[in-house]
């Protein structure tokens, strides 16, 4: 007996978001279970051997082994699948492992990628130290700066990657622009689109081609496991990324994979909420006297404001602001605040705060966390669920004794 497609989820491509959240890609067992059942399994056992040589010829469908494909994973990767409009999705282990399956089962040696240079640490070694040793060459430059990206994209350079809104500094790349400029040279675009989360940025509407998630930030969104995923064409799949991740091995657990099914179906309204309070939060901070500057894609004074209304359908959980003097300053008020806690993840329902520059980016030469804007009073706030009023609280307190 195998689990089938719940015969509702037909009309799943009709659905709204949040519809598709709760419903999307549900497999039913024999059993009729309301949650989506957990398949804790390594393998699949078969009727006969007629039928296991047929399923490893790809001549019938259905299951093998966990490594390739699992009844809970298929569930996520459906439902994720249907959330961004995308026609394949693959999921990972973690988010790491779903940008650097997309790259490198891509890639190959003579290739050139360029990147912005405001990315995730790990990503940021993906492109800057890995993928060299390999004989691919890589350009890292300010995503902000449409000339930047003219001048780096050429002939030969068969990849861009960038993330959107950047970690920690919270700037853009206009993903509409570069992917025009890609498409230009046949580069394909790759977007870590994990500070935006799916529900308010749409990147492959933009023109984007690959979109790459850690599923352990918003979509779990409760702190409990990791995971990853990668949405892109049949084509990516079946050309690259397909065999790459079944003879490589970066699969998502089945149990996690259950553990964010039900993180999908609360991700909007988790998402709304976290918004409105990081937009709370972020025009509190933005008068406060021991604060030099706050960035924040909703405000009108986030230096790329009108391109954050343009691609962005929502301003996003997270707030940096610098505290006046500098780590000494960052520190006594990372140590006074009480509700949130200092933590180096994020999206999660607790809100976490942390100090990029000793933390995420002190891997970094000093100048080169310069010219990302990490400043060493530089904080970045991933606001949880808990009320504002208490949040603003606890983060004026912890103000009061920074200085
Ligand atoms: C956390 C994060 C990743 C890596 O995800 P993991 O699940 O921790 O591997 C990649 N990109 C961005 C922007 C992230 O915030």
């Amino acid at each position: 007996m195998t689990a089938k497609p719940d015969e509702n989820t037909d009309a799943a491509e009709d659905w709204a978001p949040a519809t598709r959240l709760v419903h999307g890609g549900t497999l039913r067992s024999q059993f009729g279970e309301t949650s989506e059942g957990l398949f804790l399994t390594q393998g699949y056992v078969y009727e006969s051997a007629e039928q296991a040589e047929a399923r490893f010829k790809n001549e019938e469908p259905g299951y093998q082994y966990s490594r390739f494909a699992n009844p809970t994973v298929t569930m996520f990767e459906e439902r994720v699948r249907l959330l961004e409009g995308s026609e394949a999705c693959r999921a990972t282990a973690t988010g790491m492992a779903a940008v650097t399956s997309a790259l490198m089962s891509y890639l190959s040696a003579g290739d050139h990628v360029v990147a912005a240079r405001a990315l995730f640490g790990s990503c940021r070694y993906v492109v800057e130290d890995l993928a060299p040793r390999f004989g691919i060459a890589s350009t890292l430059i300010d995503g902000t700066d449409i000339e930047a990206w003219k001048a780096a994209i050429r002939p030969g350079t068969k990849a861009v990657f960038f993330e959107t809104p950047s970690n920690p500094t919270l700037d853009l790349v206009d993903i509409k622009a570069v992917s025009e400029l890609a498409h230009a040279v046949g580069a394909l675009v790759f977007v870590d689109n994990v500070f935006a989360t799916p529900m308010l940025q749409r990147p492959l509407q933009l023109g984007a081609d690959v979109v790459m998630y850690s599923a352990t930030k918003h979509i779990d969104g409760q702190g409990r496991c990791l995971g990853g995923a990668v949405c892109c064409t049949q084509q990516f799949l079946d050309d690259h990324l397909s065999v790459f991740l079944r003879q490589t091995g970066p699969s998502m657990s089945p149990f996690n994979a259950w553990v964010l099914l039900k993180g999908l179906e609360t991700l909007p309204l988790r998402v709304k909420a976290q918004c409105e309070t990081a937009s709370t939060i972020a025009d509190h901070l933005a008068s406060h006297p021991a604060i030099d500057r706050i960035l924040f894609p909703g405000r009108s004074d986030h230096p790329q404001a009108e391109l954050a209304a343009r691609q962005m359908s929502g301003p996003g959980q997270i707030v940096a602001f610098a505290v006046k003097g500098g780590k000494e300053g960052a520190f006594r008020f990372l140590n006074a605040l009480k509700i949130i806690k200092i933590s180096n993840n994020l999206g999660d329902a607790k809100s976490l705060i942390t100090h990029p520059a000793t933390t995420t980016h002190q891997r970094l030469k000093p100048e080169v966390r310069a010219e990302l804007g990490i400043c060493d009073g530089l904080v970045r706030l991933s606001v949880g669920l808990e009320d504002a009023g208490d949040l603003i609280a606890d983060l004026d307190m912890a103000l009061a004794a920074s200085s």
